[in-house]
């Protein structure tokens, strides 16, 4: 199955998309994984991604394109793959089915995952990450143990991104580039929705039961 996860920064894709790797035994593609790890190697992509990430602006389409282009053709996407975080504009989404036509694959299902911007404020500002294992942690609904990671020990920190002014700045984008989406793909007919509630176990359930896993 090649599943795409859809929605407002902090709405719970990266969540969700572990715990669906999980379920389905296909691999998690998170471009702003991949941007992140190239950050934290000082590569030339990581520099250049981080010029942007660090305003709450998108990196340029081809530049995601690329990464995404040879994540896919790895061996273990073969089955299948759980995109989080990509496409975030029409462009890219063009570019994707492109792509999959000409490799002969093809989206199975977009998750639309709702969420209103007062609690994507409240959940990001508010938001932890353990940058070993990825856990997420909420100071105060899922707090982690101290200043460690409460999966692997590992040490938590903020994302520099989940900061209040790039955290606008990054909703003003979805809005203006990745919102669209719901349209283009609710016209190709694969387009399902999943009410992203504070309750994880529920959240996940919703997208479960909306690709009927
Ligand atoms: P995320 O971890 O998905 O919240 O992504 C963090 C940041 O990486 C985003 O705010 C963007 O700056 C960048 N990014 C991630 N995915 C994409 C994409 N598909 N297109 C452009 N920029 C992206």
């Amino acid at each position: 199955m090649n599943l795409m996860l859809l929605g407002a920064p902090g709405a719970g894709k990266g969540t969700q998309a572990v715990e669906l790797a999980k379920l389905l035994g296909i691999p998690q593609v998170s471009t702003g994984d991949i941007f992140r790890a190239n950050i934290k190697g000082n590569t030339e992509l990581g520099k250049l991604a981080s010029s942007y990430i660090s305003k709450g602006m998108l990196v340029p389409d081809e530049v995601t394109f690329d990464i995404v282009k040879d994540r896919l053709l790895q061996d273990d996407c073969k089955n299948g793959v759980i995109l989080d975080g990509f496409p975030r504009t029409i462009a890219q989404a063009d570019m994707l089915d492109k792509f999959f036509a000409e490799i002969g694959r093809k989206l199975d299902y977009v998750v639309n995952i709702v969420v209103d911007d007062a609690a994507v404020v409240a959940r990001l500002s508010r938001r932890r990450i353990c940058p070993d294992c990825k856990q997420s942690f909420h100071l105060d609904f899922a707090p982690p143990a101290g200043e460690k990671c409460t999966n692997c020990g590992g040490t938590v920190v903020q994302r520099p991104d989940d900061v209040e002014e790039v955290i606008m700045q990054r909703l003003q984008e979805y809005h203006k580039q990745t919102a669209p989406l719901v349209e283009y793909y609710k016209e190709k007919g694969i387009l399902v929705d999943s009410e992203s509630v504070n309750d994880i176990e529920q959240a996940l359930q919703n997208t479960k039961n909306a690709i009927g896993v």
